[in-house]
């Protein structure tokens, strides 16, 4: 996938490489430079015996196990809710001792979790990519006036205060899924 910059989003969710689906998942561990990441929406809490387990969703609607094996499961899960979207990264398969297959966490750093659902996720995408395709990149994301004031966290841009302030109920929620996919939309997946 063609990597974009702060003057081309061009990043595509459903490039099945970078983001595939808990089916194609590939079989040998990344390359060095390669990474892929693992959308999933959380389903249900099937926490049990100490160990944080969530069940989860793919964008084919299959559902998966994902147990925490990090040395502090629950803290590294204290934000999973029910809906919000699990992005953990080159993550891979495990063959549970009880015959079901799904997903071992081990490292805390390889996940992120995004307050919005999976079908969310994909339409602020798609919306970033056609204010991109639309020449609106660069402009104030309330008005498409020039600008160059930007969002300390997300750094989406904004041509005045009074811009910021009508945006900041929605923006408050956005800002975060906005900054993780502006930076996924500058990594080369290799
Ligand atoms: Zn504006
Ligand atoms: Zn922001």
């Amino acid at each position: 996938m063609a990597h974009g910059s702060d003057e081309k989003y061009a990043l595509n969710l459903d490039d099945i490489i970078a983001f595939p689906d808990a089916a194609h998942m590939p079989v040998l561990p990344p390359e060095p430079g390669e990474s892929w990441i693992l959308l999933m929406e959380i389903m249900e809490d099937l926490s049990f015996m100490g160990r944080p387990v969530f069940s989860v969703k793919d964008i084919t609607q299959t559902s998966f196990v994902v147990a925490m094996y990090t040395s502090n499961p629950f803290h590294d899960a204290r934000n999973f809710r029910i809906g919000h979207t699990l992005c953990i990264t080159s993550l891979r398969p495990h063959h549970f001792l009880d015959g079901h297959t799904g997903f071992r966490i081990e490292d805390p750093n390889t996940i992120e979790i995004l307050p919005v659902s999976l079908v969310r996720l994909r339409e602020i995408n798609v919306a970033l990519r056609k204010r991109s395709d639309d020449g609106y990149i660069q402009k104030c994301i309330k008005c498409n006036n020039a600008t160059e004031m930007r969002c300390g966290v997300c750094r989406s841009l904004y041509c005045t205060k009074e811009c910021q302030r009508m945006d900041w109920r929605e923006h408050k929620r956005q800002c975060p899924v906005l900054k993780t996919l502006h930076r996924w939309n500058r990594t080369d997946w290799g």
